[in-house]
């Protein structure tokens, strides 16, 4: 992989993220410790952020590593709690090398797909954390009644900030990126553990 590109890429996506995180600061809970986003071993990664990812798993330290590759055992043979493997007591051990759905998480975003807006509100809003302030459970949507009455400074706002979006960026083709295809965490472990035991 060409990760010298690959870093040019996350170093510009995070500039933009990390301005919307300051932006919609006011809504957003996330701090260290808080991993609920962590649990779940349903998130995308392509073939260029599992890569990567397994660059940052090939510097840890021995005794880390060894973590690691029990929750990966663990989780392949589906006997453990549902959370990616590379967290440690609620920290990501591969923090710079994380995918691209892990550094958005928590910000509301859009993506169109086939001509069709969807709009994401993140999970952890129906736990109290992010948005959950202005957030409607009837009707699924951020209330902007609430918005007014807690006297928000800033309107929340969903961005462009899907997967989908993040890899058709004209700098993904400038840097001749290729994000390959995207399978579920669990899927790409799978086939890392079965190469392994070969
Ligand atoms: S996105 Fe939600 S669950 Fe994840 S760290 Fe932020 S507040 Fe916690
Ligand atoms: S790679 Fe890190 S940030 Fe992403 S899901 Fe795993 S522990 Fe969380």
């Amino acid at each position: 992989m060409d990760i010298l590109n690959y870093e040019k890429y996350l170093e510009f996506i995070m500039d933009y993220i990390n301005q919307k995180f300051e932006v919609q600061k006011e809504y957003i809970k996330c701090a260290k410790g808080c991993a609920l986003c962590c649990k779940t071993i349903g998130v995308p990664f392509s073939e260029l952020e599992f890569e990567y990812l397994i660059e940052g798993y090939n510097q840890l330290d021995d005794e880390t590593k060894s973590i690691v590759d029990s929750k990966i055992k663990q989780l392949v043979s589906g006997n453990c709690e549902k959370e990616c493997p590379f967290l440690i007591n609620n920290i990501c051990s591969v923090y710079k090398y994380r995918g691209i759905i892990c550094r958005t998480f928590g910000l509301l975003t859009f993506s169109n797909i086939d001509g069709k807006d969807e709009y994401n509100i993140p999970f952890c809003v129906h736990k109290g954390l992010n948005y959950a302030s202005v957030y409607d459970e009837e009707t699924n949507s951020i209330s902007s009644e609430k918005v007014t009455e807690l006297n928000y400074k800033e309107e929340p706002k969903f961005y462009a900030l899907d997967r989908s979006i993040l890899f058709n960026l004209k700098l993904v083709r400038d840097l001749g990126l290729d994000f390959g295809v995207s399978r579920r965490l669990i899927d790409w472990l799978k086939d890392f553990e079965n190469k392994r035991e070969k």
